[in-house]
């Protein structure tokens, strides 16, 4: 336990960033014997925000699991230990804070931070799928472990424990009145206290709690800072550019800095290739889509032209050139029903929003670091000037990734994707050929209303050609959800971690 008042109090409080999903969690989590004794008037003046379900007086000192730089003047800059108090907690998402440094030192540090980095345990809203690949990762010893927040029961968590061989999972239950359980014989006020108690005793668990499982993957925020929340249209001179990425059907990419701080990849887009009015208008909305598995969209520049698209960036560009260079080849089935199944939850979280992506592809999904997989440029294709008809390059033509009545009728939906879905797959088990090489998309289109569907890969498990069949059901109702499609992709990962031996049997 934190000894707050080792601590002198600084000066100056700014902002840190949590990420939506996190706040009422984390605070849950704290525990704090001692009130900081230090507290000056500021504070007195302004109370604590009550939290959902909260009590100000629980909240006490976070500390840093990893540094963090600022990216702008209102940031706090922290480094991974420092002591934080939070001031402010109010504000989805940015959190106001006070760095705490030991007495004697005077300087006065600025920064912001995503509350993630501050609990070593603590995983957020990850998948049991990824759980167990983190889990299983060489150099984890037994008793490895995280907390999750549980997916299908809202507001509840798991424990995944590494037993040396393999996986287990646990609900960790809740007390009506606060507290949490996995037997009743044993309750605790926080998670804290609970891991603590595990960590001494196994206590039913398949073995004692050790090292929580390293964090890899330091998530992204879903905002460049604190002002571009709600102030997202940038000044365009806050950007440099440092290289080209590539270039797609709307115009260029590249990857820049924002404010000589932040890493980012902006699309500059075709003079004319879209309606400024209707593109902010789909680009509010975009921005409000929040997921681990969609790129996140930070910023625009659209006052003059071209407009910029600022977005989160992916290290290893797109899917489609990753699968069919170097480092595609080398991944076999797990790897890709995995990739699979990142997709389908992205867009099981569109599905939820009733949003509708309307081009999804290999081509428009990018892969980051530790084999991340992101759905990018949902939203865009409505917006589009262009004839979903008219000829692209071969590489490009969506009509072979389009529902036939999205093709016909223009009738675009959530059913209209997970027929692209369908698609995606048979690119991810290929490596990324070409669907229905050869044909024309009139001749596909032709085909396709006679019954004709693209025929089972050599490399495709049965059971998986069978899924994509369900997605290119004619009948659009009939097709899965993306709830179900993750469902199951997931499942297989979970059911059989040693899906190498046992793909065919799939
Ligand atoms: P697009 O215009 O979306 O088709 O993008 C063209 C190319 O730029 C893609 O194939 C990727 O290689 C690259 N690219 C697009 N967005 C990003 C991003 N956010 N991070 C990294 N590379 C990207």
């Amino acid at each position: 336990m934190l000894r707050c008042s080792d601590f002198a109090v600084l000066l100056r409080e700014k902002r840190l960033h949590a990420p939506p999903w996190f706040p009422e969690l984390s605070l849950a989590q704290l525990s704090c014997s001692e009130e900081e004794n230090d507290r000056d008037s500021k504070i007195k003046q302004k109370p604590l925000p009550p939290l959902p379900g909260q009590h100000p007086v629980n909240i006490c000192t976070f500390v840093a699991l990893f540094d963090y730089e600022a990216r702008t003047e209102e940031d706090l800059s922290f480094h991974a230990g420092d002591k934080l108090k939070v001031l402010d907690a109010s504000h989805e998402g940015w959190w106001y804070a006070r760095l705490l440094l030991p007495k004697g030192s005077y300087v006065s540090l600025t920064g912001k931070i995503n509350v993630f980095y501050l609990f070593r345990w603590f995983f957020g809203p990850i998948k049991r799928a990824d759980a167990e690949r983190q889990l299983s990762s060489p150099g984890n010893q037994a008793g490895a472990f995280l907390i999750r927040e549980s997916e299908s029961l809202k507001g509840e968590y798991s424990l995944s424990v590494f037993d040396g061989v393999s996986v287990k999972h646990y609900r960790i239950r809740k007390l009506d009145e606060g507290g949490f359980f996995l037997s009743r014989r044993k309750t605790f006020k926080t998670l804290n206290e609970f891991v603590d108690y595990y960590s001494k005793n196994s206590d039913g668990l398949c073995v004692v709690l050790g090292k929580p499982c390293p964090k890899v993957q330091i998530p992204t925020t879903f905002d460049l800072s604190y002002k571009t929340v709600d102030q997202w249209e940038i000044d365009r001179k806050s950007l440099n550019f440092l290289k080209k990425l590539g270039s797609g059907q709307f115009g260029e990419v590249w990857e820049g800095l924002w404010n000589n701080t932040t890493p980012v990849a902006i699309k500059t887009l075709k003079p004319g290739s879209m309606d400024p009015k209707d593109f902010l208008r789909e680009a509010q909305i975009m921005k409000n889509l929040r997921h681990p598995k969609l790129i996140q969209l930070y910023a625009v520049c659209t006052l003059e032209d071209p407009i910029y698209i600022i977005t989160e960036l992916m290290r290893y560009g797109s899917l489609l050139e990753y699968l069919q260079k170097d480092a595609g080849s080398q991944i076999f089935l797990p790897h890709q029903i995995d990739m699979a199944a990142q997709v389908a939850s992205g867009m099981a979280y569109l599905e939820s929003q009733n949003y509708i992506h309307r081009d999804l592809a290999a081509r428009n999904v990018l892969v980051g670091e530790h084999s991340v997989y992101k759905v990018a440029d949902f939203g865009l294709a409505r917006v589009e000037n262009e004839n979903i008809y008219e000829a692209r390059s071969e590489t490009k033509l969506p009509v072979k990734w389009t529902a036939p009545e999205a093709i016909r009728y223009n009738k675009f939906s959530i059913k209209s994707d997970v027929w692209s879905f369908g698609i995606l797959l048979f690119e991810i088990i290929t490596y990324g050929k070409m669907p229905y090489a050869g044909m024309s998309g009139h001749q596909v289109v032709q085909m396709l209303d006679k019954g004709y569907r693209l025929p089972q890969p050599k490399t495709c498990p049965a059971p998986l050609y069978e899924l994509m069949l369900q997605c290119w059901n004619a009948e659009a109702g009939e097709r899965p959800t993306f709830k179900a499609l993750c469902g199951q992709l997931e499942c297989y990962l979970e059911t059989d971690s040693s899906a190498y031996a046992h793909a065919q049997a799939w």
